[in-house]
């Protein structure tokens, strides 16, 4: 029987490469998304990778009722993958309510959803953001949850409790909550992508478009940090990596014979400084980036990377692709963009 998997904002740059995943491992992915932060040609080039085209309906999760309505068209649904939400951190300081309306709200459309179709299995993306001001650079699952450094980070922390208290009252909910590092790159076809809307926040795409010429010169968030280099360290990961991490977590609770809850840091383990990443990724590609040291981004942590023993022992995950191929593939990426 085929096992249908659910992924809310499967258009958009992480939900797209775990639709194609998905299938490739074998189940039915089937989109929903509302297209405002994603292309809908995005769904011909999912299409071009897997050979098949997969089936996605353009609602806005916060609509209840539509929801509700093309998962009633569906007899058995397998699990839930949650994405959709919105996830520009220097936005959510200024439109707090349309980061709280729009993430939480969503959050318990698909909540009510699982329990009205009765179905086990749900994987959140939740994000590194939870750890805050960390206490040390190196988080595990047990690191304690930090005040939030912005509403976007906020709707992550109340979006794992919101969960947490949803699955207590169930009596056989399988739950893995995912807390991401710092996605980057693009899929080895250069087909699928990430697409910044206007001026990137994330420094992997305004590297790219620096490069590209559509940005004159990037500005490094500060160089007297206490790091090697002064620059801040993060933990990259493909995002294809990450997209595997989904399917794996899947699958795990999908061997669990009873009720589940838990949560992985999914990051490669290493931290990579804004010079390294910026270095690395001149040297992969053979070009010279414009670029220069500004002050600190308000907000920014100094440093923070994974420890992802965890999701090593419990699903079996660890990276594939190297900051190399993420940083290529990021390129090619790029190049194929026509804007
Ligand atoms: N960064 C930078 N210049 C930019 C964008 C980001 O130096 O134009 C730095 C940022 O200060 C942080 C790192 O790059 O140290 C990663 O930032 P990003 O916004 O990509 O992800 P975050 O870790 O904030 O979620």
């Amino acid at each position: 029987m085929e096992k249908i998997v659910i992924v809310t904002g499967g258009a958009g740059y992480i939900g797209s490469h775990t639709v194609v995943e998905l299938f490739l491992a074998g189940y039915t992915p089937i989109i929903i998304d509302d297209f405002r932060n994603s292309k809908p040609w995005i769904l011909d080039r999912i299409t071009q990778i897997v050979g098949k085209e997969i089936t996605a309906h353009t609602v806005d999760c916060q609509n209840e009722l539509a929801f509700n309505e093309v998962l009633s068209t569906y007899k058995a649904i397998y699990g839930i993958i949650h994405f959709a939400a919105d996830k520009a951190v220097g936005e959510s300081v200024n439109q707090p309510i349309k980061y709280y309306q729009n993430n939480i709200g969503s959050l318990c459309v698909v909540l009510n959803a699982l329990k009205k179709f009765d179905i086990k299995n749900f994987v959140f993306s939740s994000s590194c953001t939870v750890y805050g001001e960390t206490l040390t650079p190196v988080v595990t699952e047990e690191s304690p949850i930090m005040p939030p450094a912005s509403p976007y980070g906020d709707t992550k922390i109340i979006g794992e409790r919101i969960i947490q208290n949803y699955w207590k009252t169930t009596s056989d909910a399988k739950v893995m909550l995912l807390r991401y590092f710092n996605p980057i790159g693009a899929h080895p076809s250069a087909l699928i992508g990430e697409l910044p809307q206007g001026i990137p926040n994330n420094l992997m795409p305004y590297i790219t478009q620096t490069a590209k010429g559509k940005r004159d010169s990037l500005t490094v968030f500060g160089g007297d940090y206490h790091t090697p280099d002064g620059t801040a360290i993060r933990d990259y990961i493909h995002v294809s990596d990450l997209a595997i991490a989904h399917v794996k977590a899947l699958t795990y609770l999908e061997k669990s014979s009873t009720k589940l809850f838990d949560y992985l840091n999914i990051g490669s383990g290493k931290g990579t400084s804004v010079l390294e990443l910026i270095k690395t990724f001149e040297e992969v590609n053979h070009l010279k980036l414009n670029y220069q040291i500004g002050n600190r981004r308000p907000g920014d942590v100094e440093q923070i990377f994974a420890n992802a023993d965890k999701a090593k022992k419990i699903i079996d995950w660890t990276c594939k692709f190297s900051l190399k191929d993420a940083l290529l593939h990021a390129w090619e990426w790029e190049k194929s963009l026509t804007t």
